[in-house]
């Protein structure tokens, strides 16, 4: 079968059992690249090279585009600032993959999957992966940073696509919330997302490089010293800033 037959018979097969995944991915313009060894987004074009998907079972292939679906879900082609593309990446698939599981979807063997990433933001887990990876590093699908088109016009800045995509995501998890078809664990994700508790934490590009001494993985997991903890940190940080 054509691949890019393959890929919209697996995004027509998400309409029914999962809208949320589906209806996003259909934002998404197909593209196919030869350069890219698997598949990517950076919230324009799901870009793919045909022997990557020529190669995933339908079933694979749809968790495939849960997965860049879910890198835009929680806007990570917005949130990189200045950290390491790699590094990057590995965090936010070790972020997301446990809700593709979770939603159901099968994942291409060697996807990135640890318990103890699991239900943590990519920033916080970029902050506690080793600085070098090798570069052999199997990624099953690439988030790229959104990039404005200067030659076009129409082109969006980065925040009016990221509030774009706010938008869309908010009409898409209600419409899924009301059909009863969206996984609590990812609704609650996607509101943390969109109307964050502790927003100052993600605007700083890289918190190792400015709190050397103090890191972050505690915020979300402990609830009764979060707005102590949170009111610290920014008091830190709007010194540090001075
Ligand atoms: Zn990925």
């Amino acid at each position: 079968m054509e691949t890019i037959k393959k890929i919209t018979k697996a995004r027509a097969g998400l309409v029914l059992s999962a809208p949320f995944f589906a209806s996003i991915s259909l934002h998404l313009k197909l593209k196919e690249d030869l350069e890219c060894p698997t598949a990517y987004t950076d919230s324009v074009v799901l870009g793919y090279n045909p022997k990557f998907v020529d190669k995933l079972s339908n079933a694979e292939l749809k968790g495939v585009i849960c997965h860049e679906v879910l890198h835009i879900a929680m806007l990570h082609p917005f949130r990189r600032n200045s950290r390491d593309h790699l590094r990057w990446n590995i965090a936010c698939d070790y972020a997301i993959n446990p809700i593709v599981k979770e939603a159901g979807f099968s994942l291409p063997e060697g996807a990135l999957l640890e318990d103890r990433y699991k239900g943590l933001e990519a920033e916080v887990i970029f902050n506690l992966l080793p600085k070098q990876f090798a570069t052999s590093i199997n990624l099953i699908g690439e988030v790229r940073d959104y990039k404005q088109d200067k030659s076009d016009k129409k082109s969006n800045t980065l925040k009016q696509q990221e509030k774009n995509w706010k938008i869309t995501l908010t009409g898409a998890a209600q419409i899924a919330k009301a059909q009863g078809k969206l996984p609590a664990g990812l609704d609650r994700m996607i509101q943390e997302i969109l109307q964050p508790k502790f927003p100052g934490v993600r605007s700083y590009p890289d918190s190792s490089l400015r709190m050397p001494k103090m890191t972050i993985h505690g915020l979300f997991q402990t609830k009764g010293i979060c707005i102590l903890v949170c009111i610290f940190l920014r008091s830190i940080l709007q010194h540090l800033e001075l």
